[in-house]
């Protein structure tokens, strides 16, 4: 039997000898970026390659999602290795679709290459005999959360119950034989630093708010007409006044759009659109948030006299990375890249899908480097492909190595430690609960 540094040598270099051709697959998809739950070609690809290597997959969960085996010599627990199949909308971005403004501008394309080096490096000889238990291959669609009317029709034909990816492998019972997972998410740290471990992620839910007014002839007679713009304007000032009480710790963040702002210019305005979300670091200031940012909405309606209608979908819990699996990655990060390259996001404001996995089961995100620009701006793209990549497809893979060899004592461990904070059925009754439907008028 090899010792477990010699696994993890075999395993390394497995991963570099596969590189290139992993790093192609990451490449490719980038080059044809699709969004949530559309992901047809990146998620045909992704079952192709692993089928080539030996991989049985099972496919078509959650639309375009799928989930392989890889088997230890032993019975054993589960660690799951995640992978985002879905890009952005982010026209103008070097890697867009010309046609629907799709772009890989958040880098998922490197956590599909992240999965295929997992899978060389536990191919390894001499790697899986050695360990108990079992690795789920995840490529998991729809983690952005965005085109939500697109996925209210796919939930109103009932192909879908919740709007992102891993909510509904959750739905789905892909979590069930789980234990423990992880997945890397791509960074631009502007620095030496190479892998970085995560905290937390503010949670996110999400409001589409319609204002009904009336039209009228904007300048024949407006005062015939109910302005649903006007209506609108005063709740978005009057959630700009809200701002100010917002405490910092709880880095709450909405952000509304207006998606509709009126039919014609010499019509007043009586339906405009709006969607916002809104985010905190816990689930009970998110809720409140929610409910102070609803009397904003109806502030509008009542000042011009205009309906207002509401409707709250759930988004995402916060995530918590599990410290005690959290502190195995760091340990392997820094044997991997030098102490000196391993840091630490403390807190981040954006919110995540893996938030509800955490909620469920020990997980961690951690970050890898090698990106460049501003996530989710035209001008992020992956430069240094190597540690984007490889070197990530590394750190996890020496992860799983340690979690599941020596009998996986180790993820026993980590397992018995861990707190969840809800049980499944109370995952879904959150969720479920969390949407709703509300009209106000005066
Ligand atoms: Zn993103
Ligand atoms: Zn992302």
């Amino acid at each position: 039997m090899l010792s477990r540094d010699e696994l993890k040598r075999n395993a390394a270099a497995a991963i570099d000898s596969h590189g290139d051709e992993i790093v192609r697959v990451a490449k490719t998809v980038e080059g044809h970026p699709e969004t949530g739950f559309r992901e047809v070609k990146t998620s045909a690809l992704v079952s192709e390659k692993l089928r080539g290597w030996g991989v049985p997959v099972q496919n078509g969960i959650a639309i375009t999602g799928l989930k392989g085996h890889l088997n230890g010599g032993a019975p054993g627990p589960t660690v799951a290795v995640l992978g985002e199949l879905d890009s952005l909308m982010v026209p103008g971005h070097p890697s867009a679709d010309l046609q629907t403004g799709a772009a890989h501008a958040c880098a998922h394309h490197t956590q599909i290459g992240m999965v295929l080096g997992v899978v060389a490096g536990l191919q390894a000889t001499g790697v899986l005999p050695a360990l108990s238990g079992r690795v789920a291959l995840m490529a998991v669609p729809a983690e952005e959360y965005i085109e939500v009317e697109f996925r209210e029709q796919l939930r109103s034909e009932g192909r879908l119950e919740f709007l992102g990816g891993k909510p509904e492998f959750i739905r789905l019972g892909q979590f069930d034989d789980v234990d423990l997972a992880m997945m890397t998410h791509s960074t631009n740290t502007g620095d030496h630093r190479k892998l970085l471990l995560g905290g937390t992620n503010n949670g996110v839910l999400a409001k589409q708010v319609q204002f009904i007014g009336k039209a009228a002839h904007a300048g024949g007679a407006p005062w015939q007409g109910i302005n649903a713009l006007n209506a609108a304007t005063i709740a978005l000032t009057a959630i700009n006044a809200l701002r100010e009480t917002f405490r910092d710790g709880d880095t709450v963040r909405v952000h509304p759009i207006i998606t509709r702002g009126g039919a014609s210019v010499n019509s007043v305005p009586a339906d405009v659109r709006l969607e916002t979300f809104v985010r905190a670091r816990t689930v009970p200031v998110m809720m409140e948030t929610a409910e102070r940012v609803d009397r904003c909405f109806r502030a509008g309606a009542l000042a011009t006299g205009a309906r207002v209608k509401i409707t709250t979908l759930p988004g995402y819990l916060p995530l918590i990375n599990d410290p005690h699996l959290a502190d195995l990655y760091r340990r392997n990060a820094e044997e991997l890249v030098g102490k000196d390259a391993v840091g630490h996001i403390r807190h981040r404001g954006s919110s995540t899908d893996m938030g509800d996995v955490s909620n469920l089961i020990p997980a961690i995100q951690p970050y890898a480097a090698g990106a460049e620009g501003s996530a989710h701006g035209a001008d992020y793209v992956i430069q240094d492909w190597d540690v984007a990549v490889l070197t990530a497809a590394k750190a996890m893979t020496w992860c799983v190595i340690d979690l599941l060899a020596e009998g996986a004592a180790l993820a026993y461990e980590v397992k018995a430690k861990h707190r969840p904070k809800m049980t499944k059925p109370e995952y879904l009754a959150t969720m479920r609960g969390l949407r709703q439907e509300q009209t106000y008028a005066e």
